[in-house]
């Protein structure tokens, strides 16, 4: 909660904390909704260091520190910045919802296609056969191979396994979904951001399985809504090979040992680079520290930002500490 401060100092320092703390967008207190004539009467809020075990007191507010911002929370120096870092990463990897929502159980693909009656129990077990022999390749694939259904039917049946609509990549900018989220995950999740809908909805693509832990964690970095959906293979490969040769945000890949190192890591991203917001979130074992260099775009958080105002690093921790 906002500390209530008697004015210590003129009124030019108290402004211009007011116009800091407007201009950083979703955790402004109640009392800058106040119309500034009131505002500005015998006593005056000052945003104050939102570190819980901050010790330093408002004589810090004299330093020059507009920035870095963390999730709309400002702090007086990097040790209590770092301390706001760590309640960001431990809320992060206490959050467990959206890891189960990943393993929930699912119809297999092959049940799917038989219940609809596009393969036969005949055409089934000779695709799982020849699966299990060559020990790869996805059942669909096989099915497809083996001409028992065509890839159309293999992306309604993966629609209908995660309940999702079948998209498509028509009028697709890879050089703007591109600002979206990091490479590795589009990557390694085999899932690409495909469009906007108006500024408040993005549809993400995925090849095969939906994954709710990235679709939430996309949904709260960027204040979006996240819609999944599916594409047909050849279709997704072709738009996933567009988007990856794309330029993206400046981002840092980098391991950490243990989550001191990862805190450590992400408190030097902030004070280095010294953002008017930033935001941390969570998908599987990556955490992604997403850093908004301005101001103009960091007040909406539903515009979408262009690439050089961005920059990411992604972290993964070595092990579970
Ligand atoms: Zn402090």
């Amino acid at each position: 909660m906002p500390v209530l401060m008697r004015r210590p100092f003129g009124g030019r320092v108290s402004e211009e904390l007011g116009a800091r703390s407007i201009a950083n967008g979703d955790a402004v207190p109640r009392h800058d909704l106040l119309p500034f004539a009131q505002a500005a009467a015998a006593t005056t809020f000052l945003p104050h260091c939102r570190n819980a075990k901050c010790k330093s007191g408002w004589m810090k507010l004299w330093r020059s520190r507009q920035a870095p911002i963390l999730e709309g929370m400002w702090a007086c120096s990097a040790a209590c910045m770092q301390e706001l870092v760590q309640t960001a990463v431990l809320r992060e990897m206490s959050e467990r919802s959206a890891q189960n929502v990943v393993h929930k159980h699912r119809v297999p693909l092959g049940l799917v296609l038989l219940s609809r009656g596009w393969i036969t129990q005949e055409q089934l077990k000779c695709a799982l056969e020849a699966q299990k022999k060559a020990g790869s390749g996805r059942l669909g694939e096989w099915l497809i191979k083996q001409k028992a259904v065509g890839e159309d039917q293999i992306t309604r049946a993966l629609g209908a396994q995660w309940n999702c609509p079948v998209l498509s990549s028509d009028s697709y900018d890879p050089a703007a979904m591109a600002a979206m989220f990091p490479r590795l995950l589009m990557d390694s999740l085999n899932v690409i951001p495909l469009r906007l809908a108006g500024r408040h909805l993005l549809y993400v693509a995925f090849e095969e399985r939906v994954d709710r832990c990235l679709v939430l964690a996309v949904e709260r970095m960027l204040g979006l809504k996240v819609e999944a959906g599916v594409l047909p293979a050849s279709e997704f490969r072709r738009r996933q090979g567009e988007i990856l040769r794309a330029s993206f945000p400046k981002t840092r890949l980098l391991e950490a040992m243990n989550m001191r190192g990862l805190v450590h890591a992400f408190t030097g991203m902030m004070e280095e680079n010294k953002p008017v917001q930033a935001k941390i979130v969570r998908v599987h074992d990556y955490f992604w520290l997403r850093l908004w260099r301005n101001s103009l775009l960091a007040e909406d958080s539903k515009a979408v930002p262009g690439i050089p105002d961005l920059e990411d690093m992604v972290c993964a921790l070595a092990a579970a500490d």
